[in-house]
């Protein structure tokens, strides 16, 4: 099994449903109400060890019961969470809120997430002994680079998935070996408009382009360049679909598997995660990837 390791966020996800949102000042009174885990962090270090890896996830929680509730969450999914830091306050919270027509407003308190800097000897161990590291851009940039150094000195793979958006510093892009965006995110980095891939493999030297249901496409700096595409399915919720893309993704890079056709496998997972409805909840196991890989 791959070693994967997943240094970022996680967030206790309040997910309230109702008629229509609430405009400023006024309360609503809402239908159902549900909790689970969210960050993109956690998302992946689920969808990670579902997809097969051995996963550690490493992060902040907070000294609440979110805290606790989340890190039994990980367990339960089979991550590893043995070196995960409860820092004393809140855990990181998105507040949601749902309409009927599938419109929505969040408000992400990041708490413990943004205690989660200067990485321990402990936890640089941990990355270096991995076979991948997987990196999002909802903790500190600072912890981010650290993190992409100690893999990089170890001979870990970097995955960055540069979500949300955000400056790239050079010494962060300098330790980066596949840099996966969807489309918004490249045009966040590239400037809307250009050759968006020409312009991402100037930075680093690996690229996935997630194309939600156009499926991927992966280039590299050795002159590789293929578009792989989506696998075709009845949509549910598109919510968490990169994020089960980038376990997957992660996974079966680790297990050494060419890269075009570790797209092609993760292009499979994020299918099977927009056929369920919900964030962590739909994150697809090895046996559903699969079996709709196998259809292809
Ligand atoms: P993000 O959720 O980060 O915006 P995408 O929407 O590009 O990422 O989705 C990630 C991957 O999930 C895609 O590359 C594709 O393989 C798969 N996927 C997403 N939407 C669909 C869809 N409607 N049908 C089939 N596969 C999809």
């Amino acid at each position: 099994m791959p070693r994967i390791v997943v240094a970022g966020s996680a967030n206790m996800d309040l997910v309230g449903l109702a008629a229509r949102l609430p405009l400023p000042g006024e309360t609503v009174l809402g239908d159902d109400f549900v909790m689970g885990p969210g960050g993109k962090g956690a998302n992946q270090a689920i969808a990670a060890a579902r997809a097969g890896g051995e996963t550690t996830f490493l992060g902040a929680l907070g000294s609440d019961s979110f805290g606790v509730t989340l890190k039994a969450r990980l367990t339960g999914a089979g991550v590893r969470t043995d070196d995960v830091r409860v820092s004393y306050g809140s855990s990181g919270v998105a507040v949601i809120m749902v309409d009927r027509a599938g419109e929505n407003s969040i408000l992400v308190s990041p708490g413990a997430n943004s205690t989660f800097v200067n990485l321990t000897d402990a936890e640089k161990a941990v990355i270096a002994g991995a076979d991948v590291l997987v990196c999002q851009q909802e903790i500190p940039l600072a912890t981010i680079t650290e993190a992409a150094r100690a893999a990089h000195a170890g001979g870990t793979l970097v995955i960055l998935n540069a979500a949300p958006a955000r400056e790239l510093p050079p010494e962060l892009l300098a330790t980066v070996d596949l840099l996966v965006v969807n489309e918004l995110e490249a045009q966040a980095i590239t400037g809307p408009g250009g050759p968006q891939m020409a312009g991402l493999l100037a930075l680093v030297p690996r690229v996935v382009l997630t194309l939600s249901g156009e499926g991927s496409w992966y280039a590299d700096r050795d002159g590789r360049s293929e578009r792989i595409p989506a696998f075709r399915v009845e949509v549910a919720d598109t919510t968490a679909a990169g994020d089960a893309f980038t376990g997957a993704l992660a996974v079966a890079w680790g297990e050494g598997r060419d890269l075009v056709e570790a797209v092609r496998w993760a292009n499979a997972a994020g299918a099977v995660c927009v056929r369920k409805v919900g964030a962590s909840a739909s994150l697809p196991t090895r046996a559903e990837i699969d079996a709709l890989f196998a259809t292809a």
